[in-house]
């Protein structure tokens, strides 16, 4: 379970489905699943997106194995689309946000 500040409580497929773009949903209960095995109390303020790349706000406990985990996700939404979680590049025009070739939005290019 993910633990909220303000006291709710998500699955962490929950939280990803909330948190962010669905392109990075398996990535991101990847990450939230290995942080709880590797001991993580699940305390946390917030996940999303900023500025094309995943980010996790924690309050709870935290060991160099979950800065591990938590890197290796981070480094991956780098490069995985936003819309469909195939591999995609970082396209900034406007807004900033990894897409593959096909939903690299083709009005703004
Ligand atoms: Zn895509």
């Amino acid at each position: 379970m993910i633990k909220y500040m303000n006291g709710h409580e998500e699955t962490p497929e929950q939280a990803a489905l909330n948190s962010v773009p669905t392109g990075w949903y398996n990535l991101v209960v990847k990450m939230l699943n290995d942080l709880l095995a590797a001991g993580w109390d699940g305390e946390t303020a917030q996940i999303k997106e900023k500025f094309g790349v995943l980010r996790l706000y924690t309050n709870g406990n935290w060991s160099e194995e979950m800065d591990a985990i938590y890197d290796k996700a981070e480094a991956d939404s780098f490069k995985t689309c936003a819309v469909c979680g195939e591999p995609g590049e970082m396209f900034y025009k406007g807004w900033i946000s990894p897409y593959c070739k096909e939903h690299t939005p083709k009005d703004r290019t």
